[in-house]
């Protein structure tokens, strides 16, 4: 058996997987069907909670990126003509995906990953060990985690590509000169029928901020927009501020975006990130989510390693303490979409409410961590 672990997928799920096995002693191969760096379609928001995590898993060279990431301190929602405030706290970073996951990448290789790109695994047979048919030969492996992300050809179920309605996700970098130079940096969330655009201040390659570089990533129906103009257009606010920028990137989208129930575990695979469970993006909480998940799957897959525990024993154990920590972040965030999609009629004293009582807004966001 040449590998102990396989791990489908490269972005922030896979390689913490990777990583935190790999520096237990574990044999891992990770499989990344694309190449880094590249544009990702993200807001680009790492909430402050994951930081520390983070910067455990970067080796001591990438690491180093993140004291110069921007730091975000205070949320605006802009909704119905209100805007509703609230303090960041602790400070999330913005960090563009393109210099994130190629960090994430690098550091699983400096921890003695065998890390492959441009192979993608094409069928998974086995309930352990497990054998991976890929564009680049066969491999197999005693365990398999599946960290290929919301929407590829290993996480979604047949049954999910029926649904009519259909959402998509758009983002691109514009240059901005800051109207007010002093502010805080700010995460700005535009919501309008059928979709919300962020808008945040990012850095790329540890550039200078003071040229004014914003991210904007949207989730809109893909009957009422589907380029980023057409975004922009559908949010008054918006509309007047973007019309400043100058794009910097290629707009990237992705589609389809669904919410499903989290599915941990499938037939002995430790499911991590997105493929686990797609959590509403707003929240700015999927990165984390990705890194602590990968970490856990990690963890509780090291007694099976150390022959203390069967990996049906690992992968229960597995889903049982994602269920504990992480369903909570998913509910939360479900119940404030809710909110966000009521009739305006009833929408609007509720968003007076929030306006003048900051404490319950911090609450909700409080909620979503
Ligand atoms: C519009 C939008 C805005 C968002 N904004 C934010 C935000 O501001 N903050 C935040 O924290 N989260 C945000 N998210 C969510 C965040 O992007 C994801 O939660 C995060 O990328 C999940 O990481 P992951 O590693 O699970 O999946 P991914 O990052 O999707 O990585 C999966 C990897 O698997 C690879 N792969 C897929 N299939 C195969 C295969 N068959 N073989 C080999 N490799 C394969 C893919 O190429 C990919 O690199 C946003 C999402 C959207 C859609």
């Amino acid at each position: 058996m040449p590998y102990d672990l396989i791990i489908i997928g490269g972005g922030p799920a896979g390689t913490s997987a990777a990583i935190s096995a790999a520096r237990g002693g574990v044999r891992v191969l990770l499989l990344e069907r694309g190449r880094f760096p590249r544009h990702k379609v993200c807001g680009e928001f790492v909430s402050g909670e994951s930081l520390s995590l983070l910067t455990h898993l970067l080796d001591r060279d990438c690491a180093a990126m993140l004291p110069n990431a921007v730091r975000i301190s205070r949320a605006r929602v802009f909704l119905d003509g209100r805007t509703l405030r609230a303090p960041v706290d602790p400070p999330a970073a913005s960090i563009a995906r393109l210099d994130l996951d190629a960090a994430l990448w690098r550091s699983a290789g400096s921890a003695g990953v065998e890390a492959r790109q441009q192979v993608t695994v094409q069928s998974v047979t086995g309930t352990g060990p497990f054998r991976v048919v890929t564009t680049d030969g066969e491999f197999q492996a005693r365990a398999l985690v599946n960290a290929s992300g919301r929407w590829s050809n290993l996480s979604r179920s047949p049954r999910e590509t029926e649904r009519r309605e259909k959402w998509l996700g758009i983002k691109g970098h514009f240059t901005e000169q800051f109207a007010e130079p002093s502010a805080e940096p700010s995460v700005d969330l535009y919501f309008f029928e059928g979709g919300y655009c962020g808008v945040q201040p990012v850095r790329v390659g540890g550039g200078d901020s003071s040229a004014g570089r914003v991210n904007t990533s949207a989730m809109v129906r893909a009957d009422v927009a589907s380029t980023l103009p057409e975004v922009f257009a559908q949010h008054l606010a918006l509309q007047e501020r973007s019309r400043r920028w100058t794009a910097l990137s290629d707009p990237v989208s992705t589609s389809p975006l669904i919410f499903r129930h989290p599915q941990p575990e499938r037939d002995r695979i430790l499911m991590v990130g997105d493929a686990a469970g797609f959590v509403d993006p707003f929240v700015g909480d999927g990165i984390s989510l990705a890194l602590r998940s990968g970490t856990l799957a990690a963890c509780c897959l090291a007694p099976f390693f150390a022959g203390d525990a069967s990996l049906r024993q690992a992968a229960s154990q597995y889903d049982e303490v994602y269920r504990q920590s992480l369903l909570p972040v998913f509910h939360a965030s479900s119940k404030i979409r809710r909110l966000l999609g009521l009739p305006r009629p009833v929408r609007k004293p509720l968003l007076m409410l929030l306006e003048n009582a900051p404490a319950i807004t911090r609450y909700a966001v409080k909620k979503t961590r």
